[in-house]
């Protein structure tokens, strides 16, 4: 059963809740008229929002911040039951991630929008100056994916609002109540109704967006949907931001503490049932510790308790739907068909609800096979044994994707080292996937898992335009270098050329003394 049906022919949307197959709540699908109407609605408001200034706009920020604290059980609650993550991680790595991403708005949103002077380190432009100016790009379309519905429409949200900018948010037609609670609260705090707006849809709405006249299209979801996006914007030079999905590696050196690191691998591999673009979806460890770390993190992993996530006990919920376990099973059994050594989990709880998996362990997994190549987005841990250091970041790097990557050392030092050699947007040292919290630090990938960055500075900077503002200030002078040219001109310009830059501090003062005259040239135009 799935956790939301897209009915084509009716058109309709139906949110599920995963844990139990029912119905939460059903929409019409918007048709393309809606959707351009809604862009339509956002381009005439956005030039207010955005003449309020930077100031205001935080403010409403504060209080849409002060409003999420207040509710945030019941929207952590309307995540669990549309995405079936346990409760207690909608409210740590949804509802806090957005109330820490505002605190990071509040405080420097000021600080980066604010004009910013240019230096003018050339000689000959010392009589200028400049400022970098960040204007709104005026709508941005942000569209999203079900795994984190209510962070990520929101980090990026409220970035795109807090610099000037209307949105319109296509979400996953598997999640939309998560965000249109976001909507609501926005709302609530101030935003004008028509600067934020939500088109509930599936797929097809999200291809209307991007044909729509927006100005920037922000994606999130899978590499083959952001393929399709990017393809869409080149065509109109739409400028874009990609986050898309991930194989993150997890490396163990032989000298980690076996208890942290096991029970760092199974919150990484199995937080969210494993449908995290950080989550750990490859697993290399050291020769000389692989099969004690097999040994406890099975152990463990036989610990955890599956269930519905509004269940306090519960670790792991069900997966979003039945095509998403689909690709976990079909992951397990070319593994295990390919000599792969499955020594827990493998199989469906059907027991529990329709959605349900067990947390599984693969050992013996290489290469050639699907579970360490596609990514899998389930819970699923394959773990594979290295030799050397070496071998350990070219299995990293042996990987279309490159979101980020975690390693595991007692040696920090030499963890740092290891991670500045793999290709990924963000390496951790002995943690997993609480980069995503930090709001200060940039996410985003390399490789296929996308373009661009969003949080903290450089995702505020994806949400405008920087505007190169310049003034002379001795306007009643004409520039040197203007027409007028003649031999004489090119000669005292070679000097000044010199003067700038010849190695020979001889040539340099001759430089200066040549070119001196043009400033006293006669005969410019
Ligand atoms: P998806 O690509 O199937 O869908 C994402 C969104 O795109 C949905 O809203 C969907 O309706 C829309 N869409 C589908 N077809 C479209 C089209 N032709 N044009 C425009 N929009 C279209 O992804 P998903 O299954 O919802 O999400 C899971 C994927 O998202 C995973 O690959 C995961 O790694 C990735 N993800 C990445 C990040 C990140 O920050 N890098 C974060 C969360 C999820």
């Amino acid at each position: 059963m799935m956790a939301t049906d897209v009915q084509i022919g009716a058109r309709r949307v139906i949110s599920r809740n995963p844990a139990t197959g029912e119905t939460l709540c059903e929409f019409e699908c918007a048709s393309a008229a809606e959707v351009g109407a809604a862009v339509e609605r956002a381009r005439a408001a956005q030039p207010a929002w955005a003449s309020v200034g930077v100031r205001a706009r935080v403010e409403i920020l504060r209080r849409f911040q002060r409003l999420l604290h207040q509710k945030k059980d019941d929207i952590a609650r309307t995540i669990t039951r549309e995405n079936g993550k346990p409760q207690v991680e909608a409210l740590l790595t949804e509802v806090l991630v957005v109330l820490d991403a505002a605190r990071f708005l509040i405080e420097n949103a000021y600080a980066v929008l604010k004009p910013e002077p240019v230096p003018h380190g050339n000689l000959v432009m010392k009589t200028k100056s400049a400022h970098l100016v960040r204007e709104p790009y005026g709508v941005i379309g942000i569209i999203s994916p079900w795994n984190y519905p209510f962070s990520t429409p929101a980090t990026e949200g409220l970035a795109a609002l807090v610099a000037g900018n209307a949105v319109v948010i296509k979400p996953s037609e598997f999640t939309p109540l998560a965000a249109l609670e976001l909507a609501s609260l926005l709302h609530e705090a101030g935003v004008p109704a028509d600067v934020f707006q939500v088109v509930v849809g599936d797929g097809s709405a999200g291809a209307v967006l991007v044909e729509a006249p927006i100005d920037k299209i922000v994606f999130t979801g899978s590499v083959r949907t952001g393929k399709r996006v990017a393809e869409a914007a080149a065509k109109k030079l739409l400028p874009v931001l990609l986050e898309l999905g991930g194989k993150d590696p997890m490396l163990v050196l032989e000298d980690a503490d076996l208890d942290v690191v096991t029970s760092g691998a199974l919150w990484g591999a199995f937080m969210n049932a494993g449908q995290t673009c950080l989550s750990v979806e490859r697993c290399y460890v050291a020769r000389s510790l692989c099969e004690r770390f097999l040994t406890v993190v099975v152990e463990k992993t036989r610990k955890l308790r599956v269930g519905n996530g509004l269940d306090p006990e519960t670790d792991i919920g069900p997966l979003i739907h039945e095509q998403q376990l689909r690709v976990v099973e079909a992951h397990v059994a070319d593994a295990i068909a390919r000599g792969a050594r499955l020594l827990t989990g493998g199989r469906r709880l059907l027991e529990l609800g329709p959605n349900f998996y067990a947390p599984t362990v693969l050992a013996d997994v290489t290469h050639e096979m699907r579970i360490m190549r596609e990514e899998t987005f389930g819970p699923v841990l394959p773990v594979m044994p290295f030799a050397t250091d070496d071998e350990a970041v070219r299995l990293a790097n042996d990987s279309e994707f490159g979101l980020a990557a975690s390693v595991w050392t007692g040696d920090r030092r030499r963890g740092e080292a290891l991670a500045r050699r793999i290709q990924a947007g963000t390496v951790m040292v002995n943690d997993v996937i609480s980069c995503f919290g930090i709001s200060e630090a940039p996410h985003g990938g390399v490789k296929s898992s996308g373009l661009g960055r969003a949080h903290g500075r450089l995702g505020l900077e994806e949400m405008v335009r920087v505007k190169h503002l310049d003034s002379d200030l001795l306007p009643r002078v004409r520039k040197v270098w203007w027409f007028g040219y003649g031999a004489e001109f090119a000669r005292q310009m070679e000097g000044f050329v010199d003067l700038l830059f010849s190695t020979s501090w001889v040539r340099r003062i001759g430089g200066g003394l040549k070119s001196a005259k043009a400033y006293i040239r006669k005969g410019r135009l």
